[in-house]
Parts: structure tokens; C-alpha cells; sequence
């Protein structure tokens, strides 16, 4: 939906200008990118075989960034055999204290590097500095010191069991938190002693590129880690690989089951985090001002690219007045723009094709009846992909914004008069990835964590993460966990 469209309410803005702010970009700094990126096997940097590379992009005004790898099968069997290598001669037999030793370092390295690592993470990615700096970061380096720390303890994560490797891991992950995913996958599977090849997604590689070269730094030992770069076409030749032993997938809950199609049958593993539509449950005793911010942080933040973005809310009726108001004002005083701006609060959308599909979704909630409002004081910049935060209304819950992921800053608003109605009417979606409870009540929170199908459920908060918090989802939302004990086991053969 275009910001000209005459069906959109923009409601004023009531403080005046009191919000306006200074710009204040963060610079590059010590950043230094690369012209061009080759893929990292074996510990070394190498150049396609089939020679062809594509560019990557800042999604915020559509410059060339720097020419990546595309990777063929060819490439993708040399990155397979390297790991299988180092599985088999040097991260396989390695004692787990000094694996946990390697894990620290990295952790201490990516602590150090945050700032290069969060400039990049927005320049290529198109999210808001303060996110990938305050929340991306902070959150790698944990996930590292986290797992640094079970290298040498699974026998008592796992007692009587007998913990022991997958082997040779295939890893792809979404644009959406190109780095937090990649340490999400990387630092459980080196923990638990496989060995890894890495598909990033193709807008996004450069911060999983930017690692290696940390892991160099690190003198992670060749082939435990390798990055082979590319599209769809890569990843699948990664999960068709005989050599492959386990395939840990983020993405789409589509590119899901063609993954789980093509390795059933096979002896390889899999774990599947896919998409959400995740539901917001407001009920009349919450605290009204602070559940209105965590719900604009649920679906705003990260220009809703988050799999457990709160895109449902469900008010109960009875306040549903009080909240829209606080809702449009919040609304109105987010900053969209310049992704290396300190101030900004909502980014540039990662591509043209993720911008396309928000735009489809959008018009199609406007023809199937629901009401768009978006803000009156956001003005979207000419170059690059951007979509104006918005919230519906007038939502009925057959209504495809209602059912489908969008994946975009857009929040549908519906109501419910009991907790019953409010509990069937979330639980209505194939998804269950994550939902959300506002109330001041224990014992309501706790009829609706009974009640809620979902992998996580925040109460009284919302997108708050922990490396030794296990996510994932159920049904379409799909299955396996990350984070925790249970992420652990993902990543280990266990005796029963
Ligand atoms: P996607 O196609 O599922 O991509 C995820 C990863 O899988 C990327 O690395 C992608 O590579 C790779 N891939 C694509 N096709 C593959 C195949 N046939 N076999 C193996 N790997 C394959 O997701 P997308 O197109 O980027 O986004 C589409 C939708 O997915 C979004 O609108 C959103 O609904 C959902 N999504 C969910 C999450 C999540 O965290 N759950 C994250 C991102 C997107 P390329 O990037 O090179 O295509
Ligand atoms: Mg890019």
C-alpha cells in the first residue's frame, strides 16, 4: 500500500514536534568490507568453482555493498568434505575443554568486534543500529559464552546418557537476524563437537563472512566452520548432500516442507524453525501503557522480519477504545529511516521482494474491508525499500492479514470478550511459534500458558531472549528447539 493511498487514516499527532530529533548516524568506523567475498572452506577463502558471484545490497538506499559467492553443488561438496575432515581428524577428537577454550575465544573476539559486526549487520540488512548493537550483539557473543560452557559438561546436561556428535552439520538460516542465526546454529553444534557448512541468506551474508574472519582470529582449527554463500539452489544442494548428517533450517515454513520432503527417508536429522502469527492476548487489568509499548515493540521492531512477531492483537473489549488511542499515538511517534541513525526505531524492509509481499498483503486487508492506519508524521525516503508502520482494524479473523504471515510492520487488531473466546480465536492459526499475555493477574497467565498452543509464551513482556531459554515452535511453526538444554540435545546422539 503506497503512502498516497486515500483509504489510509492518519491520525494527527498531538505533541507537536517534541519528538523531533537530531540526526546522529553512527560511523563505519573500523569497519572494512571487502569488494568482493569468496566462500570460506577448509579455513580458507575460495573462489566459486563455477566462478559467478552476485551483489549485495543496503536495503536503505539500494547500493551495491559488495559481489558475493554463488555457490554450486561443486562448492558445496568441497565445504562438505572439509567439515567431514574435521570431524573425523581434529574437532572430533579434540578433548571437549579445548573445544569450550576455542568457543570463549570467539565469544571474547565477537565482544570486542560488536561494533564493525553491528554497523555491518545494518548496513546490509537494513535494521535499526540500536537493535543489531543493543540486541543482536550482545545476544551473539552470549550465545558463544553459553555454549563455550557446556563444551566440556554435556555429560552432566545429558546424565547417563551418553551424549555424543551428529557429525557434519548443514546449517541454513533467513535475512532477518543474519548473525544472532548464525550463532544460534554455530555455537551449539561446535559445543556438542560436529562440524558445520553454513548457508547465510543471499541479501544477508556478509556478517556470517564477517565471522569467518574471526574465526581465523580465533584459529579455529580449518573446516570446523565453512560458508558456502548463494540462493535457494545452494541450501538445497546443501540438504541433498550424502554427506551431510544433520540439516538445522530457519526460513519459511514453504521452503519447511520441501526441506523435510526431500531428507525424509534419509538417516539425517532435521529441526525446522518456520514461520508464526503470533497473537498479543490484552486483557482489561493489564497495565494499559506498558502492554501498548511491548506490543509496538512485538511487530515494529525489526520491521516485523521476526518469526515470533506479535502481529495478532486481541483485546478485551471492554478498553478496546483506550488502547487503539494509545496505540495510534505510539504509533505516531515512531522514527522510520536511516538505519544507522542512533534515533531510528523502524528500518528499511530487508528486499524488494520482501517489500513486495508486505505491500500485497496490505492491499489485500484493505480490499477484504479491514481499516489501514498508518502515521502522519513518518515520510518514507525515496530510495531503498520502506513500508510506514501500520496497524488494522476492523479485522475479522478469516481475513488473509488475520491468517497469513506477513512478515512486515503491520498489526492486526481484533477484540474478545472472554478469555475463552480470546484463547480460541489465538489458537485459531496453523502456526504456534509464540504468543504474548498482558494482565495483572498470575492465575489468568497461567490458565493462558494451559491453554496457548505455542513454543514460547512471554507474560507482561514480549521478544525477550536468552541463550538458555529454548525456542521453537509447534505445527507449521515447526519443530526442534534452539537455545537451552534442549538445543543442546538437537545437536547430540543420546543413549536411551
Ligand atoms: P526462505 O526462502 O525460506 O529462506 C530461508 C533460507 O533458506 C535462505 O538462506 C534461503 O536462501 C534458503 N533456501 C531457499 N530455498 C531453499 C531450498 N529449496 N532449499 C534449501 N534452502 C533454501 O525465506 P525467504 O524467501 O527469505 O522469506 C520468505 C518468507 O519466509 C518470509 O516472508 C517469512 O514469512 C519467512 N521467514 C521466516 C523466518 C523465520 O525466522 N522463521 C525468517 C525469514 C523468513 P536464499 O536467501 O538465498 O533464498
Ligand atoms: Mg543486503
Amino acid at each position: 500500500m503506497s503512502d498516497s493511498s486515500s483509504s489510509v487514516s492518519r491520525p494527527e499527532l498531538q505533541f507537536g514536534n517534541a519528538w523531533e530529533y537530531a540526526p546522529a548516524p553512527e560511523s563505519l568506523g573500523a569497519l572494512t568490507l571487502r569488494e568482493r567475498y569468496d566462500h570460506f572452506i577448509n579455513g580458507k577463502w575460495k573462489a566459486p568453482e563455477e566462478g559467478t558471484y552476485f551483489s549485495t545490497a543496503n536495503p536503505a538506499n539500494e547500493d551495491t555493498l559488495a559481489d558475493v559467492a554463488e555457490g554450486s553443488h561443486k562448492d558445496v561438496d568441497r565445504a562438505v568434505k572439509a567439515a567431514r575432515k574435521a570431524y573425523d581428524k581434529t574437532w572430533g577428537p579434540m578433548p571437549a575443554r579445548e573445544r569450550g577454550k576455542f568457543l570463549f575465544r570467539l565469544a571474547r573476539i565477537i565482544q570486542e568486534r560488536a561494533r564493525e559486526l553491528a554497523v555491518l549487520e545494518s548496513l546490509d540488512g537494513g535494521k535499526p543500529i540500536k537493535e543489531s548493537r543493543d540486541i543482536d550483539l550482545p545476544l551473539v557473543a552470549a550465545h558463544f559464552f553459553y555454549h563455550a560452557g557446556w563444551a566440556d559438561k554435556l555429560n552432566y546436561a545429558f546424565p547417563n546418557r551418553n551424549p555424543r556428535p551428529v557429525g557434519v552439520c548443514g546449517q541454513i538460516i533467513p535475512w532477518n537476524f543474519p548473525l544472532l542465526m548464525a550463532a544460534w546454529k554455530l555455537a551449539p553444534a561446535l559445543a556438542c563437537g560436529n562440524t558445520v557448512v553454513l548457508k547465510p541468506a543471499e541479501t544477508t551474508s556478509l556478517t556470517a563472512l564477517h565471522l569467518m574472519r574471526l574465526c581465523e582470529e580465533a584459529d579455529l582449527p580449518p573446516g570446523v566452520v565453512n560458508v558456502v554463500t548463494g540462493h535457494g539452489e545452494t541450501g538445497a544442494a546443501l540438504v541433498k548432500h550424502p554427506g551431510i548428517d544433520k540439516i538445522a533450517f530457519t526460513g519459511s515454513t514453504e521452503v519447511g516442507k520441501q526441506i523435510a520432503r526431500e531428507v525424509a527417508g534419509s538417516s539425517k536429522r532435521l529441526t525446522l524453525e518456520l514461520g508464526g502469527k503470533a497473537a498479543h492476548i490484552l486483557m482489561d487489568d493489564a497495565a494499559i501503557d506498558q502492554a501498548v509499548e511491548g506490543v509496538i515493540r512485538g511487530i515494529f521492531f525489526n520491521q516485523g522480519h521476526v518469526c515470533c512477531a506479535g502481529s495478532r492483537l486481541f483485546v478485551q473489549e471492554s478498553i478496546v477504545d483506550d488502547v487503539m488511542t494509545r496505540l495510534t499515538n505510539r504509533l505516531q511517534t515512531l522514527r522510520v529511516g536511516n538505519p544507522l541513525d542512533k534515533n531510528t526505531d523502524v528500518g528499511a524492509i530487508n528486499s524488494r521482494e520482501q517489500l513486495e509481499r508486505i505491500r500485497g498483503h496490505v492491499a489485500c486487508g484493505c480490499e477484504e474491508g479491514a481499516t489501514l492506519i498508518q502515521s502522519s508524521t513518518v515520510s518514507l525516503p525515496e530510495k531503498g525499500y520502506w513500508f510506514a508502520p501500520s496497524i488494522f482494524t476492523d479485522v475479522t479473523g478469516e481475513q488473509t492479514i488475520a491468517r497469513e504471515e506477513i512478515f512486515g510492520p503491520v498489526l492486526s487488531v481484533m477484540t474478545f470478550r472472554t478469555p475463552k473466546e480470546a484463547l480460541e480465536r489465538a489458537n485459531n492459526t496453523p502456526y504456534g511459534l509464540s504468543a504474548g499475555v498482558w494482565t495483572q493477574k498470575g492465575s489468568k497467565i497461567f490458565a493462558m500458558a494451559q491453554g496457548l498452543k505455542g513454543g514460547v509464551l512471554w507474560a507482561n513482556t514480549y521478544n525477550q531472549f536468552d541463550p538458555a531459554s529454548p525456542f521453537g515452535g509447534y505445527q507449521e511453526s515447526g519443530f526442534g528447539r534452539e537455545g537451552g538444554r534442549h538445543g543442546l540435545a538437537a545437536y547430540c546422539h543420546l543413549d536411551f
